[in-house]
């Protein structure tokens, strides 16, 4: 547990943050399904919110085919964008004051500066490993000594916001399921996006601004958002807001150890229920 939950002790909240980019397979689902465990278990409460920020590869046949496959799994929820609830809305897309005002805190703050790089100049910078165990190259630093005016006043006027990791500083949790984790700032991730060029909260941001802002505990999800929760938690130191706790999941791999994707059909929640297979099937094989 953390020391900062320990010290406010609040009812349970747990939740279910599904991306509707594609059909959720069984990875997801055992996930979700440890989520409602978890919730039950301290008679809990458990939210439903849907993470439709990424306009390009967000369908909206998925957000409906997504809350099925959910339900047919066997997940209840008390809050999300179908129920209501005291902190709607629950669709992220329906979000955006939150997260704008957010990234208002941490410019006034200085704890972000504006990146006018883009992938590519990333990628082809000499020093640029891969974070562990994620997609994330780390960022050579090229914007960071820029003074934002120069960036503001360049014509293309396309930036990021980036924020400033505390090179050399170890980032502490303790794991509910995974035990104690340490990563180090600068060296394990670097600067991350809070905010894109394309002028959309990033994912670190927006999940960290809406578990707040829900008062979610505790947070159940996959063991690849191992070091995205390590940038998350410096994401709530800035914006002063209670760092939840935290239990990741190992993740399900398939027969050549690759871990499932939303491309993986054959793990498909929609294609192992057109097999006949039963939900108790699938929840303990
Ligand atoms: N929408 C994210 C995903 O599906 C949520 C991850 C999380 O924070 O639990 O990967």
């Amino acid at each position: 547990m953390n020391p900062l939950s320990a010290n406010h002790p609040r009812p349970y909240r747990g939740r279910l943050a599904p991306s509707p980019t594609g059909y959720l397979h069984l990875g997801h689902a055992r996930t979700f399904w440890q989520a409602q465990v978890r919730a039950r278990a301290r008679g809990g409460t458990l939210v439903l919110r849907n993470e439709d920020l990424d306009a390009a590869r967000f369908k909206m046949e998925f957000v409906g085919a997504m809350l099925e496959d959910l339900r047919w799994f066997g997940l209840a929820w008390s809050e999300g964008p179908d129920l209501g609830g005291p902190f709607a809305p629950y669709n992220q897309s329906e979000r955006m004051d939150n997260y704008r005002a957010a990234m208002e805190q941490l410019r006034a703050g200085n704890f972000i500066y504006p990146c006018t790089c883009s992938r590519k100049d990333i990628q082809a910078a000499t020093r640029a490993p891969h974070a562990n165990d994620d997609d994330e190259p780390i960022y050579p630093g090229t914007c960071r000594q820029k003074s934002p005016s120069s960036i503001f006043h360049l014509p293309s006027a396309k930036f990021a916001w980036r924020f400033r990791v505390p090179d050399g500083e170890v980032i502490s949790f303790t794991d509910g399921n995974l035990g104690g984790q340490n990563f180090i700032a600068g060296k394990d991730f670097g600067d991350f996006v809070v905010w894109r060029g394309d002028d959309v909260p990033a994912y670190q941001l927006a999940c960290v601004v809406d578990d707040a802002a829900m008062r979610i505990t505790e947070v159940v999800r996959g063991a690849d958002l191992l070091v995205s929760t390590a940038r998350q938690i410096l994401l709530y130191r800035a914006l002063a807001a209670p760092v939840p706790d935290f239990f990741h999941c190992e993740l399900m791999r398939d027969e050549a150890g690759a871990r499932l994707a939303k491309r993986h059909d054959a793990l498909g929640l929609r294609t192992l229920r057109a097999r006949g297979l039963s939900p108790a099937q699938l929840r303990s094989g």
